[in-house]
């Protein structure tokens, strides 16, 4: 593994930087893998791999070894997410700047895809919203599909460039900036993206990473909270990005304080000594990261935005939908192309407002349509930890669970007729319709595993 030079020669000087034990680590072969669990869908997840805990995080924990992801139901059904350990400080992180409630806060991902930190916020903020943002269209895809099955209902997923969020100013409590970046921190992991970095591109992402920031920041109210953070080592991408945004954007540095067992190195800017926090892989179990935090110090509150009008349901939907989610008084409904959504109540103006300007791709849990009179539900409620009322429970084992999660012809002696909820374990994979003669298989073709 040839690591680049001027990478090394460039990282000379940054605090907590040991050129040997950087490259024995790189050298090494050693991979560390961890998942982080979601609260809001216990169950046996992966009993015999789970090892120690990831100290910065509690719902993480290490693995003994890598299993296959693919043949467990558990990972398709969002009962946890396989995240690089150091990237999990967001969740100290935030417990340490935000104590207490976190009711009614709205956060913003910009830079979302996969969905890694999207859905540790959206756990974290369970009682706030989570808007999720990716500028890629390809890659909003698979946030969708990662947010989906997380399955929290105080979720949006938009794909928008981040100049398309300019009229929401003062608008969120908390932004994260998980900046593209040139990725020196997963070269243990990613050899491949070894071959890829320069000190070029070291500049260039530098230069887009303060573009990206100064679009962004007018949307951070007075005294929220801005989180950065990239997977390179180079300062230029970390300690310079934040002496930038103290001397140029106006924001005030935070100190987020770690236990010294953690081997976090803390990092104070050359110009103006803002707080950052270091990851090594030869001091931590986990990969190279960087993280800052910052507080806006002035911002001007931009005042209501246009809400977008959205489609109400009919008297016998209102009606007709009660015996699915009885007594939800958190819940608002509206339909999209027939398809009925649920999102938190408190919420709808602000959804209102997103889909006045932005390309939602999610808001929400959508709940299904009703063709007739009958409901016919959808992947997304099914997947979601929302309660479900109204069809029957078909427990399933791992050999049942792998084939309806391969799309298999799927056979059961105790399924009723009609729509079945998939369980496996705790947790629900999907939906079958079973009919007298068969039963057919609802999970999305484009998500189904290939392997065999
Ligand atoms: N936060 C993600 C997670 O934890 O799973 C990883 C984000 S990745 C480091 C950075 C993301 O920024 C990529 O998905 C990339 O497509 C997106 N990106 C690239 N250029 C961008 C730009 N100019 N503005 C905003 N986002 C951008």
């Amino acid at each position: 593994m040839d690591l680049p030079k001027q990478l090394i020669d460039s990282l000379a000087n940054v605090k907590g930087f040991d050129k040997a034990a950087f490259e024995k680590v790189h050298i090494s072969g050693e991979q560390v893998t961890s998942i982080r669990l979601n609260p809001f869908k216990p169950s046996n997840v992966l009993t015999d791999f789970i090892d120690v805990k990831v100290p910065w995080c509690s719902d993480g924990f290490y693995l003994k070894e890598r299993p296959s992801f693919t043949m467990d139901p558990l990972f398709h059904a969002g009962a946890y997410y396989v995240q690089e350990a150091s990237s999990m400080f967001l969740h100290h992180a935030i417990h340490e700047l935000i104590p207490g409630s976190k009711q009614g806060l709205k956060v913003l991902d910009l830079c979302a895809a996969p969905g890694g930190k999207s859905t540790l916020l959206a756990s974290i903020f369970s009682e706030g919203l989570v808007v999720s943002n990716e500028v890629i269209k390809s890659r909003a895809a698979i946030l969708v599909e990662n947010t989906t099955k997380w399955g929290l209902p105080n979720m949006v997923v938009t794909n928008n460039d981040p100049e398309h969020f300019k009229d929401f100013v003062g608008y969120f409590d908390v932004i994260v900036v998980d900046a593209p970046c040139s990725g020196s921190g997963l070269f243990r992991k990613d050899s491949a993206a070894i071959g890829e970095w320069s000190e070029q591109n070291v500049v260039h992402c530098s230069q887009r990473q303060e573009r990206i920031l100064a679009t962004i920041l007018p949307c951070l109210k007075q005294d929220g909270i801005l989180l950065y953070s990239t997977c390179s080592y180079s300062e230029a991408e970390d300690e310079s990005i934040a002496d930038w945004l103290v001397s140029h954007m106006n924001m005030e540095s935070c100190p987020i304080k770690t236990a010294p067992s953690w081997n976090i190195i803390t990092t104070q800017s050359p110009q103006q000594q803002a707080w950052g926090y270091r990851f090594y892989p030869y001091l931590v179990k986990g990969e190279g990261f960087y993280l800052a935090a910052f507080k806006q110090q002035q911002s001007v509150f931009g005042g209501r935005l246009k809400e977008a009008v959205l489609t109400k349901l009919t008297k016998f939907e209102i009606d007709s939908l009660a015996t699915y989610v009885s007594n939800d008084l958190n819940a608002a409904y509206f339909k999209q192309n027939n398809a009925i959504r649920r999102v938190p109540d408190a919420f709808l103006s602000n959804i209102q407002e997103l889909a006045g300007r932005l390309y939602i791709k999610k808001a929400g849990i959508e709940i299904g349509e009703f063709k007739g009179n009958a409901l016919v539900p959808s992947h997304e409620w099914a997947v979601s930890v929302l309660p479900k009322n109204g069809f029957s429970i078909l427990p399933v084992n791992k050999e049942q669970a792998l084939l309806f999660l391969k799309r298999g012809n799927f056979i059961s002696d105790n399924a009723s007729i009609g729509w079945n909820w998939v369980q496996f374990d705790a947790v629900v994979l999907g939906l079958v319709k079973v009919l007298p003669n068969r039963i057919n298989n609802y999970y999305p073709a484009e998500w189904r595993i290939l392997k065999d």
